[in-house]
């Protein structure tokens, strides 16, 4: 039975899909399938031009991208695109790097989509901290090193006065944090997580453009990470791990090491 007002009976439909860390091959099936039915592709500026390529050629692409935390589009306009776009009977991939649901603002999206009567699915990708730690050669759990991991952002949204991160607190979980967005703060971030109990000689990879031809990473420590990674240039979009377990990227580091070979 179908309860939808007649407005509705032309509703198209929008995937919240995500598109994975970059390198093509990292896309699940379904997204695959779905960049080739889709008729619009909303997308931001951390989806990589090879994933786009894999679009249906005559779907419609919107870029709704926000860079280095300056603001190309709004979400709440993001949110109405959506909205106005389903109402016009087409089937829309949203598509976000990573994971929609990490630190992707895929929340907001799907509730302004029930909201306003959208039909969604929700795909999800791999999110860039698993991509940066398996192609950097850091398990993010290890028998002997961590049982446990978190995600973090190190860039909390401006507006929120009252939910800083409690760096110090997390520095005492035992768990290998994974820091996104963190670059910007990663000095202030790595004195906190001190202040909280973390040794200065606590390993911390930091891996930029992860999967893709521009990775990089660097291995350091808590107490020298901020200073290093600014010294050799290192900036976002980049993963920051902080645990033990990034000191194994020293024998791990296969993807470095397939790109040092091919040179
Ligand atoms: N939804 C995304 C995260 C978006 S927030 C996900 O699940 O991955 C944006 C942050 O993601 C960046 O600042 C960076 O910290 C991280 N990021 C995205 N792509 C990355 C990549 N290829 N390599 C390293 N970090 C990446």
């Amino acid at each position: 039975m179908n309860s939808k007002p007649d407005t509705f009976a032309h509703t198209g439909v929008v995937y919240l899909v995500g598109a994975g860390p970059g390198d093509p091959e990292l896309l699940t099936l379904k997204a695959l399938r779905l960049l080739g039915e889709a008729d619009v592709i909303v997308h931001d500026h951390l989806v990589s031009a090879e994933v786009l390529a894999l679009a249906r050629r005559d779907a419609e692409r919107v870029f709704v991208g926000k860079k280095g935390g300056g603001f190309c589009c709004p979400q709440n306009e993001i949110e109405t695109i959506l909205v106005h776009l389903a109402f016009a009977g087409k089937k829309v991939v949203r598509l976000k790097g990573g994971d929609p649901f990490i630190f992707g603002r895929g929340g907001e999206e799907a509730e302004a989509l029930v909201a306003a009567g959208v039909p969604f699915e929700i795909v999800p990708g791999v999110t860039s901290a698993l991509a940066a730690a398996a192609y950097a050669g850091v398990p993010l759990t290890h028998r002997t090193h961590s049982s446990g991991v978190v995600f973090l952002t190190g860039h909390e949204d401006p507006k929120k006065a009252d939910t800083a991160i409690q760096w110090e607190d997390y520095a005492k979980l035992g768990a290998t944090l994974c820091i996104y967005m963190g670059m910007k703060n990663l000095e202030t971030i790595a004195r906190r997580l001190q202040a909280g109990g973390l040794a200065a000689e606590t390993p911390v990879a930091v891996v930029q453009s992860a999967t893709t031809s521009a990775h990089r990473q660097l291995l350091s420590t808590l107490g020298e990470v901020a200073l290093v990674s600014e010294r050799e240039g290192f900036g976002a979009p980049a993963i920051v791990v902080v645990g033990e377990v990034a000191a194994l990227a020293d024998k791990l580091a296969w993807f470095e090491a397939a790109k040092t070979a091919a040179r």
